[in-house]
């Protein structure tokens, strides 16, 4: 395949290189070449990108899929009151609703060009299905809270280890309130033993902060350091209520951290994420959207800018966090926290993960394009998706 005439090629590669009138080559799932002048061997398939913003694809570093027909069932409520209004909803679910609900949701991931989801939720196989179904690259879990929903995971994680596919597994462990220390141990040595990546989510209320200080005598992040959870292929979820100490004890340990600020803010956690301190300790933060029963979509455009404006608002600096930092949070580094090193940049050798965007009436004039990306673009401006080397969305339409 092969991009021809980019009018601006924005590769966040390791020089966040920007070259105008370029084209990619791909060859197979990989980008062969970035140059200008390329040519494709005979048949190969070309998408014309002139007066196009071609970038690479988003990374969502966090969702529940699963939950996409929630979306506005329970809008105005707290983190627990609100799991408890879709709690009794959530248990109705069918596998076969799961699976409509996921491809729903990857449908309108891909549309506004995210091309890698982590998804945790339940009934795996279904979700699997969805992925392969839609050519999504995908970090699948199946959430873990006891023994029972352990052993499901260990299941499909097991299965999953005899395919090679554009999906790979994780171990999702629910929260430190909803897990025992026992569980925990086990999700620690699973994803060890089996080099995946274990994500939990922490410090997304106040309550859930002083919870697990009555409970277990420290705050979350010392808790799961003193039981050996953070490593390098751990990623801690939301981070809202945490310190600096424990941010340091996250640098320490390479863990990696998923910034959640749109569903953070509808559920009102209060407080701000520290990402300015996250970042001087040089944390890697990446982007998610979290559900659509608590965002109300699936936009990482939209989230890049929240993100952006919500740091600047609350440090009083306009320069607390700049586009380009977002950018890499909603690319590179987003893909770094899902230890998938070679998505999230055009790059020769890189899956070729690749979107385009319409220079629309919101994208002119093109002063700075990182600038329009974060703070003008959104998710329709999105004209093609290319995932593993194939065309998922070809002008606004999907391919299958
Ligand atoms: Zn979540």
């Amino acid at each position: 395949m092969l991009l021809k005439n980019c009018q601006l090629l924005l590769t966040q590669d390791a020089n966040r290189r920007i070259i105008g009138n370029a084209d990619v080559l791909i060859e197979g799932s990989t980008i062969k070449k970035v140059g200008r002048g390329l040519k494709a061997g005979r048949g190969a398939d070309t998408i014309d990108c002139a007066g196009k913003i071609v970038m690479p694809g988003l990374v969502n570093t966090h969702t529940h899929l699963g939950m996409h027909s929630l979306r506005g069932a329970k809008d105005d409520a707290e983190l627990f009151d609100w799991l408890k209004g879709i709690e009794a909803t959530e248990k109705k679910f069918t596998a076969k609703q799961v699976k409509e609900n996921t491809i729903a949701g990857l449908k309108e991931a891909v549309r506004f060009g995210t091309t890698t989801v982590y998804d945790s939720y339940k009934f795996p196989e279904e979700r699997l299905g969805a992925f392969e179904k839609m050519g999504v690259r995908g970090v699948l879990s199946s959430t873990v809270t006891d023994e029972k929903t352990f052993r499901a995971s260990e299941n499909f994680l097991n299965s999953l280890k005899k395919r090679h596919g554009i999906v790979k597994g994780a171990v999702a462990a629910n929260a430190v309130y909803s897990c025992s220390k026992e569980i925990l141990r086990k999700v620690i040595e699973y994803s060890d033993a089996n080099r995946l990546l274990r994500r939990i989510h922490i410090g997304e209320t106040r309550k859930d902060r002083f919870d697990t200080l009555q409970r277990h005598g420290r705050l979350a992040v010392e808790y799961l350091d003193s039981i050996g959870f953070l490593a390098e292929n751990c990623l801690l979820v939301h981070c809202i209520w945490i310190t600096k100490g424990e941010i340091r004890k996250i640098a320490m340990a390479g863990a990696m951290v998923s910034h959640n600020p749109v569903s953070n803010m509808k559920l009102a956690s209060g407080g701000v994420m520290p990402l300015t301190e996250m970042l001087d300790e040089k944390v890697c933060v990446g982007l998610g959207t979290d559900s659509v029963a608590s965002n109300n979509n699936l936009d990482l455009f939209e989230e890049m800018k929240i993100a952006a404006l919500l740091h600047r608002h609350h440090k009083w600096d306009a320069n607390a966090v700049t586009a380009q930092q977002v950018l890499d949070m909603a690319t590179i580094d987003g893909a770094k926290c899902l230890g998938i090193g070679n998505v999230g940049s055009i790059a020769e050798g890189n899956f070729a993960d690749i979107i385009t965007l319409s220079l629309d009436e919101n994208l002119l004039p093109v002063n700075d394009i990182v600038s329009n990306i974060v703070f003008a673009a959104q998710g329709m401006n999105v004209n093609d998706v290319v995932i593993d080397g194939k065309a998922v969305l070809r002008d606004r339409s999907f391919v299958h």
